[in-house]
């Protein structure tokens, strides 16, 4: 679905990408873990092009995104992303949060728009909360909310950048059991976290980044039982 090769972002003279290459498959869930500053973010706002990179390609279903005559409207309508500070709009109620970008990028109709709308806060359980106010609700609500939100827009692929590290331990529990229902559904995922049993069990493939590279790649069971990079094994020691 996405290949990325030499992928390289560079701020001045500061370069936090470095020679990135990768690529997820249609279905695939993919965590990326590492310190911070290791460019993590950076990669998943160069993926939906928040950034645009210095350097490399990505090639969304085999076409450059990079290239001049790509579509980027087109191309954003498919990537969704869930953001570690929820991002929703504040003077709209929950429901209007969930269809003004169906109605708006989509066309689709306010009513399709919202029937769409009302059964994915029914999956992640918000629907109880549809005419609501963001600032009603606790942080792990607003950030299930953010992610009917980004699936209403059927991406073929979801980004998430840390979706739990704002949230009080309580509330943690919750948006990950959202995120592992979505990744039963099929959808490609790709998702930042600190949250190493949850990557573990939810992954299909962890990738390690350190300074602006990819350090290691692997399975769940190799990168968490078996690495091979000193690097790896020092920042899990670190972080479990
Ligand atoms: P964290 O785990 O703390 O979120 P991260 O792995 O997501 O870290 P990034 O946010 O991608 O790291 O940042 C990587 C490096 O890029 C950092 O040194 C940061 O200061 C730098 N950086 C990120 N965005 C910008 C920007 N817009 N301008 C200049 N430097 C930036
Ligand atoms: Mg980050």
């Amino acid at each position: 679905l996405i290949q990325i090769r030499h992928l390289q972002k560079s701020f001045g003279n500061h370069a936090v990408l470095k020679d990135i290459n990768l690529s997820v498959k249609d279905g695939e869930v993919l965590t990326i873990i590492g310190s911070s500053g290791s460019g993590k973010s950076t990669l998943l706002r160069c993926i939906n092009l928040l950034e645009t990179p210095t350097g490399g390609e990505i090639l969304f279903r085999g076409d450059n995104i990079l290239s001049d005559d790509y579509s980027l409207p087109a191309y954003r309508a498919h990537v969704g992303m869930v953001f570690q500070q929820f991002n929703l709009f504040e003077n709209h109620n929950v429901l209007t949060n969930c269809t003004v970008g169906q109605v708006k990028v989509l066309k689709r109709s306010r009513e399709e728009a919202e029937k769409i709308a009302l059964e994915n806060l029914d999956k992640v359980g918000m629907k109880q909360f549809a005419s609501a106010k963001p600032s009603q609700l606790s942080g792990g609500q607003k950030q299930r909310v953010a992610i009917a939100r980004a699936i209403s827009m059927d991406p073929d692929v979801m980004l998430f950048d840390e979706p739990t590290s704002a949230l009080d331990p309580e509330m943690v529990g919750e948006v990950l059991k959202t995120m592992r229902s979505l990744a039963h559904t099929g959808l490609t995922m790709i998702i930042v976290t600190h949250e190493m049993k949850f990557a573990e069990d939810v992954s299909d493939r962890v990738i390690f980044m350190d300074q602006g590279v990819v350090a290691e790649e692997g399975t769940p069971e190799e990168i968490f039982h078996h690495p091979k990079e000193e690097r790896t094994n020092i920042f899990l020691q670190r972080i479990l």
